[in-house]
């Protein structure tokens, strides 16, 4: 066995972090161990910085003058080619816009529309709900159309393709789990029987390197609110390659996607390229928002996040098991570090209670229904001394059974 590394090793460890320095580009409140920045991400200086310009200077000076003096417009373009470079995608093939349920219902219907004569969607049960949700909603005016789902239809993905498939959407990293797809074989998978592959990356763009253009990946989303740190409900990104630009479009024609917005026609004509994604006016003070946050990832090398991001979460995994197992806590989702994304989960039988009882104690993970305490690992601002704390807040809450106290079982609405 590894021997367990003590404060004085962990110390070191973040003493020779790399990617030290960006903690300080965060605000991160005293007593807070937050381990939760894949659902929400930190808030950051820059973005308030950028947030007071546009209401101060831009809207409050500017006035309407601003869609082209201070380049709102242009913002989805431009900021998707930035999140394009974290995400493997060449510029011009990414925007950001609206959100990632609403992204998916775009996608979806695009992609059905490109293979007549095919009816079947593809999803997994495991997938973040909106997804399922949302693939419902495209289908239900197509008659002929249905969805088959990994969890129900088979076990496996893979077995659920066949020649009556238009269209396959699945999650990079499964936000339960942890679990990571083989992106470049699947999408060959997929692409083989002739379909076309979505690719939800919600809990992978900036979390780790994503090749979507070295994978021929078709479409993607995802979210700019998770480990981007844009803020909260900030716009979400589409993702298209430019061999479909062309052929595709999406049922929500609205005049932001259109070909002349200005020209005033009475019918729609779709944008070239991936502007035709967008659909109506988009808020300029959260695109300028998300711009602050991403002059911190312009700065970031994917792959020493990577690699920092595996460190932290193997740590987690042996220190937690190391003081935790007997508690009866077991790791779900990988072992393998090549197979994990950012965030670690555990299931205890009453992990509601325990992570409102570890909220209490400022170490801030979430409760994902039914049994699922997770934990995320953004490398830019957690450390290892973090996961130390982490883990001994989990033991000592686990030993004393604190967590029984009846006010850890209310449930609140949001989880
Ligand atoms: C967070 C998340 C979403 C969120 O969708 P919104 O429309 O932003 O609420 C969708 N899918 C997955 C996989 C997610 O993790």
């Amino acid at each position: 066995m590894i021997a367990i590394p003590d404060l004085s090793a962990i110390e070191a460890m973040d003493a020779a972090d790399p990617l030290r320095a960006f903690r300080a580009r965060f605000v991160l409140p005293e007593g807070v161990t937050y381990l939760d920045g894949n659902s929400l991400g930190a808030a950051a200086p820059a973005v308030f910085a950028e947030l007071r310009k546009a209401a101060e200077e831009e809207w409050a000076e500017g006035l309407i003058r601003s869609w082209n003096t201070a380049g709102w417009y242009d913002l989805p373009i431009r900021l998707g080619d930035r999140i394009g470079r974290l995400i493997g995608a060449a510029p011009g093939q990414t925007v950001v816009t609206d959100t990632t349920s609403i992204n998916i219902y775009k996608t979806l219907r695009a992609a059905i529309a490109m293979r007549p004569g095919r009816n079947v969607v593809v999803a997994e049960v495991s997938s973040f709900p909106t997804d399922l949700y949302m693939a419902e909603g495209a289908i239900s005016s197509i008659p002929s159309a249905k969805l088959r789902l990994e969890g129900i239809d088979a076990a496996s993905i893979e077995d659920l393709i066949d020649t009556d498939v238009a269209v396959v959407l699945v999650n990079h990293v499964n936000y339960k789990s942890g679990e990571m797809r083989d992106m470049a074989a699947l999408t060959k998978k997929i692409q083989d029987a002739g379909a076309l592959v979505i690719w939800d990356l919600c809990h992978s763009a900036g979390a780790l390197p994503v090749s979507l253009d070295e994978a021929n990946a078709d479409f993607a989303v995802g979210c700019t609110y998770k480990y981007l740190n844009g803020g909260p409900g900030s716009p979400a990104f589409v993702y298209a390659a430019a061999r479909h630009h062309d052929a595709m479009n999406q049922p929500l024609s609205g005049w932001f996607g259109h070909a002349r917005p200005f020209a005033f026609e009475h019918s729609y004509a779709p944008g070239q390229g991936i502007r035709r994604f967008l659909c109506g006016t988009q808020s300029a003070l959260a695109l300028r928002a998300l711009d602050g946050a991403l002059t911190i990832w312009d700065e970031v090398d994917m792959h020493a996040l990577r690699a920092k991001s595996i460190r932290l979460t193997e740590l987690f995994i042996q220190l937690v098991e190391a003081k935790c197992s007997r508690y009866g806590v077991t790791l779900k989702g990988p072992r393998d570090p090549a197979r994990r994304g950012s965030q670690v989960s555990f299931v205890h039988d009453n992990s509601y209670e325990i992570m409102q009882a570890l909220i209490e104690r400022g170490v801030i993970g979430d409760f994902r229904a039914p049994a699922t305490i997770r934990f995320g690992f953004t490398p830019l601002y957690v450390g290892f001394k973090d996961v130390l704390r982490a883990a001994e807040v989990l033991e000592d809450v686990l030993r004393t059974e604190a967590w029984r106290e009846p006010r850890f079982a209310l449930r609140t609405a949001v989880t």
